[in-house]
């Protein structure tokens, strides 16, 4: 199946054409540095994270262009909130944001434009803009004139009716309708501010995006994304100004936008009073518990990012590092061997390792249905489990190469939604392990542990508790399990012997 993708502009799925098969071109409208990031705004970038990663996976060669917004009306806001230059706010705010983008394994962009780097380009757009009729100066402050676009609403499939159903009354009298938007803005003093032919000033925000992404992908490219919250008044705007400049021809092929993030049943929002910062969460549960709660909904759709949903996704996140964590320690326990040989139960784990290749790229060739595609891995978690829980200790070379090709494809398909399975090194393991350890081992093993290392101290404390266990000894049995799961060791009986690992990890 080829890919398909959801485009806002036409409201239906269509075909993924790229205008150069070896070349797309993509442009994510990237962050306004005036605050941290909330989970909100993370949540689009994940999503065209994702949706880079894939049509990298897919063989695409991805030109991706996310732009930083340093100049704008809420950055000169807060600078004068603080009492500082603005300038100073854009650049603790793109550093935080990095740190962020890093925290959050969010891929590098091919070109990260800012905005104040690109202000001729803009001045350019907006004196073709004028020459044709399409703009108009007043007073220092350019205007697009929206009146004199005849497409002006196709993507918000708005009319200029529509739109004026909900203006204000204290519309500004320069304007040749309400809905004429600033390209161009004179400064006020201390505010940013560049030369251009209509006095100095600072562009508008929408004019910032018509003129990188010319730059970077040319006029006429491939994919846009951005937050639906954008698609009005932004990328509407965004089309006015770039087809309006140009010879002819369509801007932007697909419209991707994604969807908003409620907090419990509770929309998330400033006058809510619920805005969680992506760092906060970032220290708490780690990126990839973090991505994997973006991708348990198609991106389109809603997403609770709430306590419960963080607390699913942390289960869901263990189980495939379990999964691995178990195939790994199978591999290494036991020596080749055909004894106890399942053919089936090989061949089983051999097609699902196969089927969940098939069914992850069929997910995703569905509008990235990166829903769809996480079931898919957790269904060969599945079939990994069952294999290992009714398999024999010793494996057969065959059943050896099922596992390793199992593990495979669930690195590589997790790999492609940027998702990390981190395994704890065993020396890690050993810090990470309680010095009640030697406590508990002291008193049942009967033997001075000083300087043992305890995951082998754990080991042989286990084994003993077998031996309890098959002289029905359940006192010392319980008395084993209960010391370690106290101290955070979880214990998993398996038909192999029991496992065991540190909660959480
Ligand atoms: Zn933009």
């Amino acid at each position: 199946m080829a890919l398909r993708v959801f485009n806002t502009l036409t409201r239906r799925k269509e075909d993924f054409t790229p205008r150069e098969p070896a070349r797309v071109g993509m442009y994510v409208c990237g962050p306004t540095v005036y605050n941290y990031i909330h989970v909100g705004n993370a949540r689009t970038y994940l999503s065209f994270d994702v949706i880079y990663r894939y049509l990298k996976y897919g063989g695409h060669d991805v030109v991706y262009v996310r732009n930083i917004t340093d100049v704008e009306d809420k950055i000169i806001n807060k600078a004068k909130e603080e009492g500082v230059e603005p300038a100073e706010i854009a650049e603790r705010f793109t550093r935080a944001f990095h740190e962020d983008a890093k925290g959050l394994g969010l891929a590098k962009p091919t070109v990260e434009p800012k905005a104040t780097e690109h202000i001729r380009e803009m001045i350019s757009i907006i004196k073709r803009l004028i020459e044709k009729d399409l703009a108009y100066a007043v007073d220092g402050d350019v205007y697009f004139e929206v009146t004199k676009f005849p497409g002006y609403g196709k993507l918000a499939n708005r009319t200029l009716e529509d739109m004026r159903a909900g203006e204000r009354v204290d519309v500004d009298p320069r304007k040749r309708h309400p809905m004429d938007f600033a390209l161009w803005k004179s400064s006020k003093p201390g505010e940013p501010h560049w030369d251009s032919p209509w006095g100095t000033g600072r562009p508008g925000w929408h004019i910032e995006c018509s003129a990188m992404s010319e730059k970077y992908l040319g006029m006429g490219f491939d994919i846009h994304g951005g937050g639906q919250d954008l698609i009005f008044p932004h990328h509407e705007n965004e089309i006015a100004q770039s087809e309006g400049a140009s010879a002819g021809g369509s801007f932007v092929k697909y419209w991707l936008h994604g969807g908003m993030v409620n907090i419990g049943e509770e929309k998330m929002a400033k006058s809510l009073g619920n805005v969680i910062l992506v760092r906060d969460l970032l220290a708490e549960h780690g990126k990839d518990v973090l991505r994997l709660l973006a991708l348990s909904t198609h991106y389109r759709s809603p997403i609770d990012f709430g306590p419960d949903k963080i607390k699913e996704a942390t289960a869901a996140y263990d189980r495939v590092v379990n999964a691995v964590r178990r195939i790994e320690r199978r591999l290494d326990s036991t020596t080749a061997s055909s004894f106890g040989e399942n053919p089936q139960a090989v061949n089983a784990l051999s097609s699902a390792s196969r089927r969940a290749r098939e069914e992850f790229g069929a997910a995703m060739d569905d509008d990235f249905n990166t829903a769809a595609a996480l079931a898919s891995i957790f269904e060969l978690v599945k079939e990994i489990n069952m294999f290992l829980e009714g398999h024999d200790a010793a494996l057969s070379m065959e059943a050896r190469d099922a596992l390793e090709d199992a593990r495979g494809v669930l690195f590589e398909l997790t790999g492609a939604l940027g998702l990390e399975i981190k395994l704890p090194e065993e020396e890690d393991v050993e810090d990470l392990l309680p010095e009640a350890v030697y406590t508990l081992a002291a008193e049942v093993l009967k033997a001075d542990v000083v300087g043992a290392s305890k995951r082998e101290l754990i080991d042989q404390v286990l084994a003993l508790r077998e031996v309890a266990r098959s002289k029905k000894d359940w006192v010392t049995a319980d008395f084993i399990r209960k010391g370690l799961v106290d101290m955070g060791i979880e214990i998993e009986d398996t038909p192999a012997g029991p496992e065991w690992r540190i909660r959480g990890k």
